[in-house]
């Protein structure tokens, strides 16, 4: 370290100190892309996917009208998945536990929006008690997704904890009738802070960790929020990559790591688009539940394959 810096790093030190409730630890929000970026995204959401589709084959549902399917495809493409990975020290040994989620509410209450005969508990309306059912809901759906390990969870809807900072804030959205609303309080992102911070506080992991975190879509600012809290109340840190979805404007020069960023989330689009049109059909198979592991094994090779690229790359091969 050199002296400026280390100057700079005892005036922030000193900062600190004279602050207590200030870390100098944060949640970073940075722009990610790339091809391993889009390649762990389009596998969670084809696991949410399928979710769907095993939930859409279960007999729940009267027959969707093909306007009514286009909708519900369309909202199974568009939901965000966030895939976190959360690094920490226990008993001396490091540790890391990965959370998988995806925004919204149950797969019951996700397709009953496109069935005439289903009473949807939600409407966009927050209500305690429907909030409650739903949370029930999504905790029986367990067996639509792969099972949890100890190293991967599916990130089910939970009850904040009572009193807890980790929650949705309001920014700026009103009903009808102009009274505030809170649109955020089933982000990916939020549930999955919010499974940590049960985790943390039933012993499961140790707080102090690292998040390396993935989100498909620009992280709002009701997210950043609970991950500022969480920081603050768990002394996390780490990086949050997200894609931007941000529509580039035509003759703006864009900095590189937001165009990059901005190609990732189109081609990520495309490739969840393509896979749920195949997927996503009454008459369709269900499809068998994948494990995590298998996602994971896909997941080295695809980096494995990535860094042969770079190797070739780097080497002024042509590909
Ligand atoms: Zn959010």
């Amino acid at each position: 370290m050199n002296r400026t810096s280390k100057t700079f790093f005892t005036a922030l030190t000193s900062l600190a100190l004279l602050f207590p409730g200030y870390s100098l630890a944060a949640i970073d929000i940075e722009n990610g892309s790339g091809g391993i970026m889009e390649s762990m995204l389009a596998s969670d959401a084809e696991t949410f996917s399928d979710a769907i589709q095993v939930g859409l084959k279960s007999g729940h549902y009267a027959r969707l009208s093909s306007v009514k399917l286009r909708g519900l495809r369309a909202k199974t493409y568009g939901a965000t998945v966030a895939r976190f990975e959360y690094r920490y020290t226990k008993h001396g040994v490091e540790q890391v536990r990965v959370y998988h989620a995806r925004s919204g509410r149950s797969v019951r209450d996700f397709i009953g929006k496109f069935d005439s005969g289903y009473k949807s508990s939600s409407d966009g309306e927050m209500a305690p008690a429907a909030d409650e059912a739903d949370i029930l809901l999504d905790a029986q759906e367990s067996i639509y997704y792969p099972a949890d390990t100890a190293t991967d969870i599916r990130v089910a809807r939970l009850k904040p904890k009572p009193g807890s900072t980790i929650d949705a804030v309001h920014t700026g959205e009103t009903t009808a009738d102009g009274t505030n609303k809170i649109v955020h309080g089933a982000d990916a992102e939020l549930k999955i802070l919010r499974r940590i911070e049960y985790d943390i506080e039933d012993n499961v992991v140790a707080s102090g960790g690292r998040i390396t975190g993935y989100v498909s879509k620009t992280v709002c600012a009701s997210c950043e929020k609970a991950m500022e809290e969480f920081t603050r109340k768990f002394d996390v840190h780490g990086k949050v990559y997200h894609l931007n979805d941000g529509k580039a404007i035509g003759g703006v020069e864009l900095p590189g790591d937001l165009a990059a960023s901005q190609a990732s989330s189109k081609m990520l689009a495309e490739t969840r688009k393509d896979y749920v049109k195949s997927l996503i059909n009454q008459d369709g198979a269900t499809p068998r539940v994948r494990s995590w592991t298998e996602d994971a094994s896909r997941m080295a090779r695809l980096e494995a394959e990535e860094a042969v690229e770079g190797i070739a790359n780097a080497a002024g091969c042509e590909s």
